[in-house]
């Protein structure tokens, strides 16, 4: 630092002798300082106030003021109180140095100067004064920085305090969160545990007491795989490998041996423990017991996929089965399985006969002995009811599901015996051979049973294998149907009648309503078209109920207009669905009421099935209808399984001889016909022959005594209008010969 003054200093100097202020001023300037001067005191105080002053010459004696008092008004401004002020006194003067000092003088001269004195005095006082002032603003320099890095310590201090007390305050929350959870450790229900990466506990909780019997201590050095079940160990260490792989917990579920040496399971949460950027340490495990649950899974999952009765998969497996079967057939080119769907022949007759006990150790029976002809490899199933499935896997050849269909109606052919009781089965199967060609397991199930269908049709006992025009024919059956049920909606069946003759008079005792559909595109549909199908879907049902309101509408519109003579019957064919409808008599009822008609008018021809049934509702139905004067024929008599026992059981007024019957007469050959008609009159029936076509025929239909015939040598069925003009022209009978002349 330099102490030297600053090369233009300004000086003011005072003097009231203007001679003493010119020389001073002119030896300053030429020093070099710049220099202001003033003869008054009042003057002196004004410049220096107003005007950048280095030092002042300030002489003693001046006219206003004295140099004292100029010094002390100078001292005690602010504004001008550090500029150095040297007073200059004459000789003779009176001066008092003491007070020069105390008022604030730096210094002296007396008069006459000596220029060099006085330069002299005035560069040591100016550059007194400016050490002074860099000092000061060193000083002041120095105090700031000490201030500004006080605050700065101060306040990290205060940074510090506060990192301090955070830091405490997570001590003390890991201290008592710690606490927290051994305390929920040591009293949870569930087990938790530690364990690092070769599964040994680090860590158990106490409640492993009360989950596996064990105390805490037991476990200490043990291995979780020690304790765990053989079959569970691959399930357990993938657990444990997956678990040491990923951050999210992972669930599992095995069995644990507990102290008594039983078996628990054990579903357990396992979490890796992870710190940020660190390697996984270990894994915590959180487990209980869900042996309940467990069981309860399985014991719903094996119902889900079994049937109760015996035990045999369900078709819902069977379906899974049959999906995987589909996939691996699109994977590998030219494999090939096979689908044997088959149905018990009259399983229904057993169960209705001898009840629903003996039907269920049936089927428990035919599925033994079933399981003893499939191979292990395929896959026997209960569809329901009385159908079982079998799932062949790999066929080479049609030729090995045939084998098996053989085998199965081999296996079946020796009677069972359930409950002491002798139980002849036969079966009737559907079979399949499918690949790739199938997209799910319900095409495959719609195929099969098509099969199955078809050997039904075919008669039973036997096997029929799926080709693709039966599923032709049943997708044309399918549509058949919908459009029977439009037909339905439209009312659109309309009844033909055929005239029955006596023979003995040859005169007309009745009609027979026999049903005809008329189809918007193709026209009148004989019953061989639709009443099959009909029965099958069960549309019999609706369909013969307005067959029978039309017929008795048709009747009460012919009694209206006397067309119809007291003894004429109008016979209707009721199927066997029909019949044994619980509503059937309601619905005979109601519509004999509603059009007004008597129950002697009707007669119903049913077949000799439904009085084989021989059932408590069949037997009541039987009734109600005698009650109402209704009587029966039955039709078709002698191509069922006619047994004379039930013939003679139930009261049935007439036998309809087949046509098959009729057809086979021959001259001097009477065969089967004269059986039945011989039957008839034992039992006290009447007879009826079907299908008369030739004098031949009638001629010795009545030298056996049959009553009556009807069939094309005396009318075809026709329309309700012909039959009008067929009751108008036929010639009077001897009942309305005798009527009129009463
Ligand atoms: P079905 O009860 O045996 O009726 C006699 C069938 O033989 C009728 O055939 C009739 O037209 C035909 N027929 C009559 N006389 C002769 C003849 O001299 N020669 C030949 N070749 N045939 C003759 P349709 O009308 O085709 O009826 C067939 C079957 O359909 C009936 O056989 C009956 O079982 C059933 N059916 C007809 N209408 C109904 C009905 O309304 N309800 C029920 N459930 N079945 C009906
Ligand atoms: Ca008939
Ligand atoms: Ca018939």
């Amino acid at each position: 630092m330099s102490l030297a003054p600053p090369a233009k200093s300004t000086i003011l100097v005072v003097d009231d002798i203007p001679d003493n202020l010119h020389l001073l001023t002119r030896e300053l300037t030429d020093h070099g300082y710049e220099t202001r001067a003033v003869l008054t005191g009042e003057m002196a105080l004004t410049v220096a106030q107003s005007a950048a002053i280095d030092l002042i010459l300030l002489d003693i004696m001046l006219p206003d003021m004295d140099g004292y008092a100029v010094c002390q008004a100078l001292k005690e401004n602010s504004a001008t109180q550090d500029i150095p002020v040297i007073f200059v006194s004459a000789l003779d003067d009176p001066f008092d140095k003491v007070k020069a000092f105390d008022v604030g003088g730096v210094d002296y001269l007396s008069k006459p100067v000596k220029m060099v004195e006085v330069i002299a005095r005035i560069n040591t006082q100016l550059s007194l004064r400016h050490a002074q002032q860099k000092l000061q603003l060193f000083n002041q320099n120095l105090e700031a920085l000490v201030q500004q890095r006080t605050q700065e310590l101060a306040q990290t201090n205060q940074a510090l305090q506060a990192e301090i007390q955070v830091r405490q305050r997570a001590e003390q929350d890991l201290r008592l969160s710690e606490a927290r959870y051994r305390l929920i450790a040591n009293h949870m229900g569930d087990l938790v545990c530690l364990h690092n990466q070769d599964g040994d506990f680090l860590y158990i909780s106490p409640s492993v007491q009360s989950l596996l019997g064990y105390r805490p201590d037991e476990l200490q050095g043990k291995r979780l795989q020690d304790f765990c079940h053989p079959d569970d160990l691959p399930c357990l260490q993938l657990h444990f490998q997956e678990s040491f792989q990923r951050a999210e917990s992972i669930t599992s579920a095995y069995r644990l041996r507990n102290q008594a040496g039983g078996y628990v399971w054990i579903e357990t949460l396992a979490k890796a423990i992870m710190d940020e950027g660190e390697p996984i340490t270990g894994i915590v495990t959180s487990s209980r017991d869900v042996t309940r649950r467990v069981n309860v899974e399985r014991k719903l999952r094996y119902e889900a996929l079994h049937d109760a009765l015996t035990h045999l998969p369900n078709r819902d497996w069977l379906a899974k089965r049959l999906e995987m079967e589909i996939l691996q057939c699109r994977r590998q080119l030219g494999r090939q399985f096979g689908l044997l769907m088959l149905d018990l022949d009259r399983f229904k007759a057993v169960n209705d006969s001898l009840g629903h006990l003996i039907g269920d150790k049936l089927l428990i029976a035919v599925a033994e002995r079933l399981r003893a002809t499939v191979r292990k490899v395929d896959m026997l199933s209960r569809w329901g009811g009385d159908e079982f499935i079998i799932f062949v896997e790999q066929v080479n050849h049609i030729d090995e599901l045939v084998q098996v269909a053989e085998a199965i109606n081999q296996a079946l052919e020796s009677p069972m015996e359930v409950d002491g009781k002798i139980i002849f089965t036969t079966a009737s199967i559907g079979v399949l051979l499918g690949g790739a060609n199938y997209g799910t397991s319900n095409e495959i199930f719609r195929d099969v049973d098509i099969a199955l269908y078809r050997a039904k049709e075919q008669g039973r006992n036997r096997y029929e294998i799926f080709g693709l025009e039966m599923y032709q024919e049943a997708l044309s059956l399918l549509t058949l149907e919908n459009e029977l049920r439009e037909a339905i909606k439209n009312e659109a069946f309309v009844v033909y009648y055929q005239p029955i003759i006596d023979i003995k008079t040859r005169t007309l005792i009745g009609f027979e309503a026999l049903t005809r559909w008329q189809h918007p595109l193709r026209g009148l549909i004989m019953p061989g078209g639709f009443i099959d199908l009909a029965e099958d879907s069960g549309l019999i049902k609706p369909i013969g109920k307005q067959i029978l309101y039309q017929v008795c509408h048709t009747i009460a519109e012919w009694e209206r207009l006397g067309y119809l003579e007291a003894w004429l019957q109008i016979s209707i064919n009721v199927s066997g669905q029909q019949f044994r409808d619980h509503n059937f008599i309601e619905t005979l009822d109601h519509i004999l009421i509603e059009t007004g008609v008597k129950g002697t008018r009707l007669k119903l021809e049913i077949t000799e099935r439904i009085l084989l049934e021989q059932s408590d509702s069949i037997a009541r139905t039987l009734d109600a209808i005698h009650q109402r004067g209704i009587t029966l024929s039955i039709d078709d008599f002698g191509t069922g399984y006619s047994s004379l026992r039930y013939l003679s059981q139930f009261s049935v007024e007439t036998l309809k001889i087949d046509r098959s019957f009729v057809m086979q007469l021959q001259p001097g050959k009477s065969g089967i016909v004269q059986a039945i008609i011989d039957l008839a009159h034992n039992l006290e029936m009447d007879c009826i022959a079907e299908g008369v076509e030739t004098e031949d025929q009638l001629h010795q239909l009545q030298r056996l005594g049959c009553e009556a015939a009807q069939g094309y040598l005396f009318a075809k069925p026709m329309p309700p209008d012909q039959a009008v003009q067929y009751l108008q022209s036929a010639p009077p009978t001897l009942e309305t010969l005798l009527s009129q002349l009463s």
